[in-house]
């Protein structure tokens, strides 16, 4: 297996330990191993394709080491990252699914222990490593500010305690840096970075990487007071935690104008927990809907998109193994193409190709994740609320109306794209690319509000909710980004429902009360505001006039940016 630029508190003596057993107290778990090793899962909740959890296998089997594995809970710590509830409860109900995967799969035991926030996990890393003699610890490279603290912090406590800790890249089908411009800087602009990060596939194998099985017959449970060691158990906390979650944030005031039993019910159906799921909702997209992405992916009521950011997101389904599939699939039908059964071509045949439009630009999409996880790792103060263009950023009289701001959250701003998108996101949790767009725009250039407010409300609602992707959309919109919205090139919320809900389907959908209202109105500002209007067609119907002129905001905006 190749290493990928692992971070290690390295202790090549691990003497000690291997003079030590690990004894467990339950009947089945009884292991006389010489090491102990420990997988530790963040957003990698998957068995196949972990880089960590394969590489901590192999060297396990090799070390003929035991390993077991742990997943810390941090409610604090995510309610401070604004973490959704909905992903919250796609983690705590995919936890049971991955515990049962590794002990079926590979006869490793999942512990999960409650611990508030990021510098409790550290504490409690070393009273677990110290109770159950482990030498090595591995885990998944995360991105994120406090994140990279706690690992640091890990690491170097571990050291002192002669324990390695050794980190993998596998959030990313390329991670971070691997992707640099001639003069080894970050690309600027998405669409060479996206050229350069084709090429580096088409001529380089990507890796899948499988764990094998280990521990022999033997399975061990880590010594952790206070965990949850059974799948019962982990359901059981699981299910506690949400609500306590729950409650948090109502006390929080975060769930006053959301259904959130609603928003809960709609996200669990949608999103059934577990790497089967994902793998299989994957292989749907790539049998059904592939082949017509790039026309239906901008047409929300289609539900023609993927819908694989939930799992991306906790690390559910490998976004390596999402870009092998595209690219199967893009053989193929090349293949078809020219009359050859796809075999011939090899994958830089593919991406200089243009025949097939929907899988590469799909795969494109992939692109933009690592594109703006790179973004991220290139300026870590990103995460500080510090916008990509500083000096675009001081320079506009951001608004905090607070009026404005509550009608776009609720889907009450009389603009029916904008709002049937918010509402729907309120309901489901969920939102489709190009209304993020649309809501993101019209609430950065239409209101001016500072796009940071956008930014947080998107994550405590979102089931997908990814700092590195959120921010790196927000800012876009907002042209505060990377390769961002030129300023001036405003999103019309009228024209777009008219291009993209043609028929006003989507918008009919979330907004029941204009179901009467044709397209042809709905789609025009002057038409509504003469409709809603006193003495209007539609007068009667109850829903708000648009809460601002978009001419007029768009003229505001451009001349804010021109300043
Ligand atoms: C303002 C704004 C906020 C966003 N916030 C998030 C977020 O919190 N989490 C998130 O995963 N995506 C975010 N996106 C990107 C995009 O909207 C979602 O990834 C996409 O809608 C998810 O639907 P899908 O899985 O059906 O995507 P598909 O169209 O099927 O795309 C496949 C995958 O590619 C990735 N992807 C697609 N578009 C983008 C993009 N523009 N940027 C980065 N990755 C992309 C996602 O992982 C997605 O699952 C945001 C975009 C905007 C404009």
């Amino acid at each position: 297996m190749s290493k990928t630029a692992a971070e290690t508190s390295h202790n090549t003596d691990s003497t000690d330990s291997t003079e030590t057993s690990n004894v467990n107290n339950s009947d089945d778990a009884i292991s006389v191993n010489p090491a102990h090793y420990l997988m530790w899962f963040r957003r990698d909740l998957r068995v196949h394709d972990n880089t960590a959890l394969a590489a901590l296998c192999e060297q396990a089997n090799a070390d003929n080491a035991s390993v077991s594995a742990i997943y810390f809970v941090t409610p604090e710590q995510w309610q401070a990252h604004d973490m959704s509830l909905t992903q919250l409860d796609h983690i705590a109900r995919t936890l049971p699914i991955l515990a049962k995967s590794l002990q079926t799969q590979l006869n490793i035991h999942l512990t999960v222990q409650l611990c508030s926030s990021f510098s409790d996990c550290v504490e409690a890393m070393l009273d677990i490593c110290s109770a159950n003699q482990i030498s090595t610890v591995m885990a998944n490279h995360e991105y994120e500010g406090n994140e990279i603290k706690r690992d640091e912090q890990l690491t170097k406590q571990l050291a002192n305690n002669d324990i390695e800790f050794i980190r993998w890249h596998d959030q990313c089908i390329l991670p971070p840096q691997t992707i640099t411009t001639n003069d080894d800087s970050m690309y600027q602009v998405f669409t060479p970075f996206c050229k350069k990060w084709r090429h580096t596939l088409d001529i380089s194998t990507i890796q899948m990487h499988e764990a094998s099985a280990i521990n022999g017959n033997t399975k061990v449970k880590l010594e952790v007071s206070n965990a949850s060691a059974t799948i019962e158990d982990i359901k059981k906390v699981s299910k506690e935690v949400v609500e306590d979650y729950q409650k948090a944030l109502q006390n929080a005031g975060l769930l006053e104008h959301i259904d959130i039993d609603v928003q809960l019910e709609h996200a669990r159906a949608a999103y059934p927990a577990g790497e089967t799921a994902a793998c299989q909702r994957l292989e749907d997209f790539i049998a059904e809907d592939i082949d017509n992405y790039d026309v239906s992916r901008d047409v929300p009521s289609l539900n023609a998109t993927s819908q694989l950011s939930a799992y991306l997101t906790i690390g559910a389904i490998s976004p390596r193994l999402c870009y092998l599939q595209a690219t199967l699939q893009l053989s193929k039908a090349l293949g078809e193409l020219h009359g050859n059964d796809g075999d011939t071509l090899d994958s830089g045949d593919s991406f200089d190709n243009t025949d097939n439009n929907d899988i590469n630009r799909w795969i494109s999409e992939l692109a933009w994740r690592d594109f703006y996880r790179h973004v991220l790792d290139y300026k870590p103060e990103l995460i500080r609320h510090q916008a990509y263009k500083h000096e675009t950023d001081v320079k506009i009289n951001w608004s905090y109306n607070q009026d404005d701001f509550e009608a776009w959250c609720v889907g009450k701003t009389g603009v029916p794209l904008v709002d049937a998108a918010m509402r729907c996101l309120n309901a489901t949790g969920f939102m489709h690319n190009r209304l993020r767009m649309v809501t993101a725009m019209f609430l950065t250039k239409d209101l001016l509000i500072d796009w940071r407010l956008g930014e947080r409300y998107f994550m405590q609602q979102l089931i997908d909710g990814d700092f590195a992707s959120n921010n790196g959309g927000w800012q876009w919109s907002a042209s505060t980004g990377t390769d961002s919205a030129p300023y001036f090139r405003i999103m019309n919320p009228f024209s777009q429902a008219k291009t993209h809900d043609t028929d006003g389907e989507f918008i009919k959908t979330w907004l029941p009360e204009l179901k009467a209202i044709p397209a042809s109105i709905l789609h025009s500002e002057d038409k509504m505001r003469q409709a809603l209007a006193k003495g209007g067609k539609f007068a009667d119907i109850d829903y708000p006039l648009p809460i601002v002129e978009h001419k007029a905001a768009r003229q505001l905006a451009i001349a804010e940016f021109k300043k």
